[in-house]
């Protein structure tokens, strides 16, 4: 690893700036795409997360504006008819109180994006822009920099527990180029589905090692609740469940809403770039943060008030045009801001 590489957030980074410019692999971009971070279901999350969109789709959900449709508004706003309709009559059976989904046509009124009127009583909803369907395919990438025997071990159940879901269309793992070839034995176990993308951290370039195959989130996906360790005294039963194509396609939809609004540079806003330590080091690719007092890229999980060496800018920072306009920190976050808002496709 290079002098000052950190952990697996540096490395999470790269992989990210990396699928912005590079994405896919080895082939012309097709359609447009959004990268994000640390997003998915209550029970999973993914450390990169790729969606390939549909472009007139995409246009079309800028017509929402820059924040989430959260899961409440998911389900009010795709199901909007085109004409005045009382909103029960409208929507599906929401599974929890109608008061809550009232609240939910309440915020998207507030919102406007979509239309409601009150007659004889009774709460009507049209939809002012049809939701469109702007997510085409769905690329989860978890990120192993020290992708070594044991790390190949830990992650081997986790990579097969995507595959058998298959909420994204595409599961890899990204690792570290070491310059050496990837040793077979550390595959083993990792489902033939699942992809291997090599990152070089001193170039910022990334080659696949093994292709992935295209999953079928159409389709039910499994569900492993456990699943025998396989040794022999084990004759344990794995145990599973279903989860049927409607709840897969309303996460997907849910996440790419989350993705949509955050895209991967909102990890400033869990740092502390106000912290006099706090700096952006600049890669081949682009911005990562790294930490003066530490002399080296520092974790989110980190950086934070209760860090022990956190100290405020100075006033006199942000109070003053020194040495940028309202200081380092609102430099920094600036910066970010611009790329993040320059890399939101369908708001350019
Ligand atoms: S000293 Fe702590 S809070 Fe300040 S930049 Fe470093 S890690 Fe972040």
């Amino acid at each position: 690893m290079p002098p000052g590489y950190h952990a697996e957030f540096d490395f999470e980074l790269r992989v990210c700036q990396w699928a912005e410019r590079a994405w896919p692999p080895g082939s012309d971009r097709q359609r447009p795409i959004l990268v994000a971070r640390q997003l998915g279901t209550k029970h999973r999350r993914w450390d990169t997360i790729v969606f390939e969109c549909d472009p007139d789709g995409l246009r079309q959900r800028a017509r929402f504006g820059e924040d989430a449709l959260d899961s409440d508004l998911l389900d009010v706003i795709p199901h909007a008819p085109a004409e005045w309709t009382y909103y029960r009559d409208a929507l599906p059976e929401p599974g929890y109180p109608w008061r809550y989904v009232r609240e939910a046509i309440h915020r998207a009124a507030d919102r406007d994006i979509l239309d409601t009127r009150k007659r004889d009583g009774r709460i009507e909803i049209r939809q002012k822009y049809r939701y469109p369907d702007w997510i085409d395919r769905i690329v989860a990438i978890e990120n192993k920099p020290d992708l070594d025997a044991s790390a190949a071990r830990a992650l081997a159940p986790q990579l097969q527990r995507d595959v058998a879901m298959g909420i994204a269309d595409e599961v890899w793992v990204g690792t570290a180029a070491t310059g050496e070839r990837i040793e077979p034995a550390l595959l083993e176990d990792f489902p033939v589905e699942a992809g291997i993308l090599v990152v070089d951290l001193a170039s910022g370039d990334a080659e696949v090692a093994w292709h992935p195959r295209s999953l079928n989130p159409d389709r039910p996906g499994t569900r492993i609740l456990e699943r025998p360790d396989g040794g022999d005294h084990d004759a344990s039963a794995a145990r599973f469940e279903y989860a049927d194509s409607d709840w897969k396609h309303q996460k997907r939809v849910e996440i790419a809403e989350r993705a949509y609004e955050r895209g991967w540079r909102a990890y400033v806003e869990t740092m502390r770039p106000d912290c006099r330590h706090f700096d952006l080091g600049w890669t081949q690719t682009g911005p990562v943060p790294t930490c003066q007092a530490k002399d080296r890229s520092q974790t989110s999980a980190e950086c934070r008030g209760a860090c022990s060496a956190f100290e405020p800018e100075p006033p006199v920072w942000r109070a003053s045009d020194w040495p940028l306009s309202g200081g380092p920190g609102k430099a920094i976050q600036r910066v970010l801001d611009r790329q993040r808002r320059r890399h939101r496709p369908g708001l350019e």
